[in-house]
């Protein structure tokens, strides 16, 4: 079976690195399953769960946005920030998705409306990868 090295980073570490068999990511167009020898691209990622199939194992990692690069033997996902689902705190991200509904309920400028909203993504992506 053909593999890539599939690589996860954000501006603080390297959350992920294994050779993997596919990745599938949530881009901005819609789901995006990538295999071994897709062609080059890069192209902007939602926040989403990222899967990561290797052999009978699936990695899925808790990616806040960012870039998917494919290059020909290799996977890079830059983002804001990524977990493990091991690595999750569901309590905060229960207390992250509460202080971002409280904020979307209470009357504010556009500016704080879609950071909140982009908080709340945050934590139901946490939440959903970390369950
Ligand atoms: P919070 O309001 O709880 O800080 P946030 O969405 O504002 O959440 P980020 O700015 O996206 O947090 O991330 C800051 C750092 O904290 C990153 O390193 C991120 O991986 C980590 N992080 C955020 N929430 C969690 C969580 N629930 N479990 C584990 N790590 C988290």
């Amino acid at each position: 079976m053909s593999t890539f090295l599939v690589e996860i980073v954000t501006p603080e570490r390297k959350v992920y690195e294994e050779t993997a068999n596919m990745v599938s990511v949530k881009g901005s167009e819609g789901e995006l399953g990538i295999l071994p020898n897709h062609i080059p691209l890069v192209t902007p990622l939602r926040i989403a769960p990222v899967t990561i199939k290797r052999g009978n194992v699936v990695d899925v990692v808790a990616v806040n946005g960012g870039f998917i690069e494919v290059r020909k033997d290799k996977i890079v996902i830059l983002a804001e920030s990524a977990e493990l689902s091991k690595d999750i705190d569901i309590k905060r991200a229960e207390a992250a998705k509460k202080r971002a509904e409280d904020r979307l309920a209470s009357k504010q400028d556009e500016f704080d409306y879609r950071r909140a909203e982009l908080a709340l993504q945050r934590a139901l992506n946490r939440l959903n990868v970390g369950r």
